[in-house]
């Protein structure tokens, strides 16, 4: 049995379901021996993702990753695994913009750009990752 430590919310965003990328990003979890503690394919109310953004409130790609991304279909999971899961996620994710993701991570890999989307979130913070499982999967145990 693997110890779990630590959840984090990761969503692919709609360019990844868009595309097919699902399994080819989940993978990359599952290979580096995260679990996939619970997983969701559904689409998401604006009010959602302006608490998720909220930080970017004000920005000019604030409404491109609300507004654009309210009611299209996404997936939401929680990835469990041992103490450093949260920073190893990111790192697995890659840096934001996809020019700049190293080669190997996601974004680098997989990601053209930064709109209308760079296909993938990940919590950035253990604060983070508390707010937004309990935003996304309220019913989550400890
Ligand atoms: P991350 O997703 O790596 O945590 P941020 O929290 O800084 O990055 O930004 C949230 C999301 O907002 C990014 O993933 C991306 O979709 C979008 N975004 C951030 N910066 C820009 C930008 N300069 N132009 C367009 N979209 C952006
Ligand atoms: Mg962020």
């Amino acid at each position: 049995m693997q110890e779990i430590a630590e959840k984090t919310l990761v969503l692919l965003k709609p360019e990844a379901v868009r595309r097919k990328l699902i399994g080819r990003i989940l993978s990359r979890f599952e290979d580096a021996n995260l679990t996939i503690e619970k997983l969701n394919l559904t689409s998401f109310k604006r009010e959602t993702l302006a608490e998720l953004y909220k930080e970017h409130r004000g920005k000019d790609f604030y409404d491109n990753i609300v507004s654009g991304f309210a009611g299209k279909t996404m997936v939401a999971l929680v990835l469990a695994g041992p103490e450093g899961t949260i920073p190893k996620v990111r790192s697995l994710i890659g840096a934001t913009d996809p020019l700049q993701a190293a080669p190997g991570s996601i974004r680098g890999d997989l990601a053209c750009h930064m709109q209308p989307d760079n296909l993938i979130h990940a919590s950035d913070s253990s604060e983070a990752a508390a707010r937004e499982l309990s935003l996304f999967f309220p019913d989550l145990q400890d």
